[in-house]
């Protein structure tokens, strides 16, 4: 992990992008730029969709406000699985289990687009590891060993512990076609594509104005300005006040993450395996080995307003000693933040503002796989190749409740904390 240069663009200071595989930094937009379509935002929603609709033949421009990756597609766990932020069932129950099935078999798309970019674009520092396991604390395994497939294998106690040295986790399922990787190592190769492709990415280039009436749109930025015949908003959980729509129909959740110091002796002594681990709580933590077993990337918490990372490091710290009390030794190097967007339905915003004007949001903390299928679908709809973006029609953008929804959302995480405790309290 190489100490925080001047010179590289303006991350946070994260484990990511600490081990940058290239610190180009681009330039701001300057002057007037005409294109087929202009996409807000940098993350991996904009970057999917501009890569396919630069593949699609269209002249594209990427302009975001800080550097690609800066959001929440540059510093979150890098787990990579199929579902969306909202459960299948809650799914079921708002479209039906056809309509279901046809969103599920999207989102494992969506593991399917990340696995074949990393591998085809050869990303470099994407470092592609195989392998989530779900584990559970509490004594209830039915719906599991009901679950299972062969691809997906139940396990026991003893299973897990062939990979974990800890006695917290009593079931839990392995998923070997999930993965994880380096989100924004992975994000910037992306980004390298769609240039090479001849599309144009500025940084430092936060778009202050948007007039939308016209045929031809026109996206203000500090410096310059974007015209094009359409637009996609990919703004996720930093959507500003420009389109109020869009504001209103999100709210921004804050969530963290800390790595830890070299130790990989310590850190073996706890966990023997490569694979990923996602506790099922409720309000579950995960984590994962990374720099090839040298450091412990651990995750979880959410709040709506920014709270200091210290104190949610000390609180994650004391979840990870709880199930690894080994590891007492073991220091923090790194902790931060970033922002989820989560619509009230939980499923992503993935539509037409008004003619011509997409929106392409909301993936709240399920981003790695349906920020792929959502910038492809959009892409879609504005190539004229298929109408898929429609499966997520019935999910609009509904107001998500303001000051009431970040409190309410709040207290939830908080009752499904308590929930949590409760559980496995009885278990015990
Ligand atoms: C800490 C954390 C851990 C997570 N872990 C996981 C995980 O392990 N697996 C998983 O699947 N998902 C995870 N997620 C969720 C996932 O990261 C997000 O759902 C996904 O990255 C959202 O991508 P996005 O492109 O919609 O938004 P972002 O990546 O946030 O990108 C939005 C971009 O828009 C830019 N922008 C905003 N307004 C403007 C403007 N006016 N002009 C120009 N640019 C603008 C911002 O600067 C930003 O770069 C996690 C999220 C966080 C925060």
């Amino acid at each position: 992990m190489r100490p925080r240069s001047e010179a590289a663009p303006p991350y946070p200071d994260t484990f990511y992008s600490r081990t940058l595989s290239d610190t180009r930094a681009r330039p701001a937009l300057v002057g007037r730029v005409a294109v087929d379509v202009a996409v807000v935002g940098g993350g991996f929603a904009g970057l999917f969709a501009a890569l396919d609709l630069a593949r699609g033949g269209m002249r594209v421009a990427v302009i975001e406000s800080q550097a690609v990756g800066w959001g929440a597609s540059g510093r979150n766990g890098g787990f990579v699985s199929d579902g969306f932020a909202c459960g299948p069932a809650a799914i079921r129950r708002h479209v039906g289990r056809d309509h279901a099935d046809a969103l599920q078999a999207l989102s494992a798309e969506g593991v399917a687009i990340m696995r074949h970019e990393i591998a085809t674009l050869d990303i470099p520092g994407a470092d592609p590891v195989a392998g989530i396991l779900r584990l559970r604390r509490h004594d209830r395994a039915d719906d599991l060993r009901a679950a299972s497939t062969p691809d997906t294998p139940y396990l026991d106690q003893p299973a897990i512990r062939r990979h974990l040295e800890t006695v917290r986790y009593r079931h839990g399922i392995a998923e070997p076609a999930a993965f994880h990787i380096h989100p924004l190592n992975t994000l910037r190769g992306l980004a390298a594509e769609v240039e090479r492709l001849g599309g144009l990415i500025v940084e430092q280039s936060p778009v202050i104005g948007a007039d939308l009436t016209a045929a031809r749109k026109t996206l203000t930025t500090p410096q310059g300005r974007v015209e094009a015949p359409r637009v996609v908003f990919a703004t996720g959980g930093y959507t500003g006040p420009l389109i109020p729509r869009l504001r209103r129909a999100i709210l921004p959740i804050a969530t963290y993450v800390m790595v830890s110091e070299t130790a990989p002796d310590l850190l073996a002594q706890a966990i023997r395996t490569r694979m990923a681990v996602g506790d099922d709580r409720r309000a579950g933590d995960y984590y994962r080995l990374v720099q090839g077993g040298a450091r412990l990337l651990w995750g979880g918490r959410i709040t709506t307003r920014a709270a200091r990372p210290a104190g949610i490091a000390r609180e994650l710290r004391a979840e990870m000693l709880g199930v690894y009390p080994q590891l007492a030794a073991l220091r923090t190097d790194l902790v931060w933040s970033g922002l989820m967007a989560y619509a009230r339905h939980r499923m992503p915003q993935i539509g037409l503002l008004q003619p011509d004007v997409w929106h392409v949001t909301g993936f709240g903390g399920h981003g790695l796989n349906t920020t792929a299928i959502g910038g492809r679908v959009v892409a879609e709809a504005i190539l004229g190749t298929s109408d898929r973006i429609a499966l997520f029609a019935p999910f609009g953008l509904d107001w998500a409740g303001g000051g009431a929804g970040l409190a309410a959302a709040q207290a939830t995480y908080w009752a499904l904390q308590v929930q949590d405790w409760w559980r496995e309290r009885q278990a015990a």
